[in-house]
């Protein structure tokens, strides 16, 4: 409920006033004469002129076009073994939660039902300080290393020429980046275009960190299940909601939620210790902090932790949603990082990315401010409102009253990383980018197989021939039919020494 606002809705202010809060008695613009021109002296028009010229915040650069509801997080099963993060140790314990889904390539204007990656964030709200899970409903990621990161957003954005998209573009840098097959596979399979967000899965996609009591360290995976099924568009029915409605995701999570038919997940983790991580490592060549690639369920089963239940639509969107600050840093005590290398420079830039577009103290809003309280010594800028430091000390240590010590009992136990060297190591060799993205084709039946080559090659037939030769040699090491089934959409022969090579 918004401060303005009494509990019927009505508004608690019985007169429109200016920002200062002074009555407005009239709001026919002031002027010399019934024709004008305008008086400086109309404060009142002047300052809705000047906040009306800074009503948007910049948009973020991806996920920009979002959808989310507030809801509660309720533990169904212990898993204090692998955790002491508090918000799971017991089974029955509730927490707040916001949500934010998106997509993640186009602008704020863009379809909902677009083919593309959603994005998948949880902020819980717990008594140890906000924990952010900043997923997508895909398990793993286009590119392993950061610094293709901002390179591979520009291929899916527009043309610096043209101002448009460009599949030439999207297919080059992914035929020279193999390790994009996995995911590319999942965004052309089925499940690229999805009906809504009630109707994903979300995943962590990172290797996490859980400690325990006794302070041991096991790496984990975040699962969050759907309860309302998996369902997708097939291409001609995503285009026809398109050309109807370009909001459908947004209007079906709203209108679910206001009706009472509250969408809900159920989370679940996968676990793996480090003498695990070692030898599955040895037996499959693939690195369990690779962002590219899944633990496969047989080898590391789903451990079931809790229910998550969307139950509050936003009251106001934009400070609530358009201002919504996720960040992967944002851990809790329990709950930490692990060596992945896209995960680490995550944990620098979402903060980064908030700092610039909602402003350096966005922790103060109060759709971002944790239910706990907080003590640090970050201080002042745009906007604070010093509500929770007030004249307290501003630096640290201190001996003056009301400066709180830190907790050792929260301190995070040491990571060996035995004889490490630090350099920069080639993210390309070595890698078999090939065979899970396989695995996943295998997966599909015939219909599916033949729909996602069609899919593919009506985008990879935009690319220069050089391009799509570069791409096919990658479906064909992926999985024979793969890379025939592609080859036949696009009208290519396959020479005889492409079908030895793969
Ligand atoms: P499993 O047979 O145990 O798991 C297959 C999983 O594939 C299903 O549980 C389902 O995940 C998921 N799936 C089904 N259709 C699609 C699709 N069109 N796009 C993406 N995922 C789909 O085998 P593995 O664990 O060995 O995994 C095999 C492949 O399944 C992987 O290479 C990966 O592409 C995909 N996958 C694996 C996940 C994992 O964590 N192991 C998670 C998701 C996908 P879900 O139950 O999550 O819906």
């Amino acid at each position: 409920m918004s401060n303005n606002m009494s509990d019927n809705n009505q508004p608690k202010c019985p007169y429109m006033t200016t920002a200062d809060g002074a009555p407005i008695g009239d709001q026919n613009a002031m002027t010399a004469g019934p024709r004008g021109p305008l008086l400086m002296q109309d404060v009142a028009l002047l300052e809705q002129m000047q906040h009306f010229n800074r009503e948007r915040i910049p948009e973020r650069v991806v996920h920009a076009k979002g959808s989310g509801a507030f809801g509660t997080f309720t533990v169904t099963h212990d898993i204090s073994k692998y955790t002491k993060a508090d918000f799971l140790s017991e089974v029955g314990k509730k927490t707040d939660t916001l949500m934010r889904f998106s997509t993640v390539a186009g602008e704020k204007g863009a379809a909902d039902a677009e083919r593309d990656v959603r994005g998948f964030s949880i902020k819980f709200y717990t008594d140890h300080g906000n924990w952010d899970m900043v997923g997508n409903n895909t398990p793993v990621f286009f590119v392993r290393d950061p610094y293709k990161f901002a390179n591979f957003i520009h291929t899916q954005k527009r043309d610096p020429k043209t101002n448009l998209r460009d599949n030439d573009m999207q297919w080059d840098f992914w035929s020279l980046c193999p390790e994009s097959l996995h995911q590319v596979t999942i965004l052309f399979s089925d499940r690229g275009r999805p009906v809504g967000y009630r109707n994903i899965n979300g995943y962590g996609s990172h290797t996490y960190s859980f400690i325990n009591n006794e302070n041991e360290r096991v790496w984990c995976k975040f699962h969050f299940k759907t309860n309302q099924g998996i369902k997708n568009y097939m291409d001609d029915e995503g285009d026809s909601v398109i050309a109807s409605d370009r909001e459908s995701s947004q209007r079906d999570l709203f209108e679910a939620i206001e009706n009472g038919d509250f969408p809900s997940w159920t989370m679940k983790v996968q676990i793996m210790t480090q003498s695990q991580a070692e030898q599955f490592e040895k037996d499959t060549g693939w690195n369990p902090f690779d962002l590219t690639k899944v633990w496969p369920h047989a080898d590391f089963p789903l451990h079931e932790v809790g229910q998550l239940e969307l139950n509050r639509n936003p009251e106001n969107y934009h400070a609530q949603m358009e201002q919504a600050s996720f960040s992967p840093s944002a851990f809790v005590p329990g709950i930490g990082p692990s060596p992945d290398k896209m995960l680490q420079a995550r944990l620098m830039s979402y903060a980064d990315a908030h700092r610039y577009r909602v402003g350096n103290n966005y922790h103060q809003l109060e759709v971002n401010k944790p239910k706990c309280p907080v003590f640090n010594s970050q201080r002042d800028g745009v906007m604070a409102s010093a509500e929770d430091y007030g004249s307290r000390p501003n630096y640290w240590p201190s001996s003056r009253a009301g400066t709180p010590d830190v907790a050792p009992e929260f301190k995070d136990p040491a990571w060996d990383l035995g004889q490490t060297i630090v350099d920069r190591f080639d993210s390309t060799v070595d890698h078999d980018d090939y065979t899970q993205a396989g695995n996943l084709f295998r997966m599909f039946d015939d219909d599916h197989r033949d729909r996602l080559a069609t899919r593919i090659a009506g985008a990879l037939g935009d690319a220069r021939e050089e391009v799509q030769m570069r791409q096919l040699c990658h479906f064909f090491r992926a999985d024979p039919d793969y890379g025939s089934r592609v080859a036949q959409k696009l009208g290519i022969q396959i020479p005889d020494e492409m079908m030895q090579h793969a």
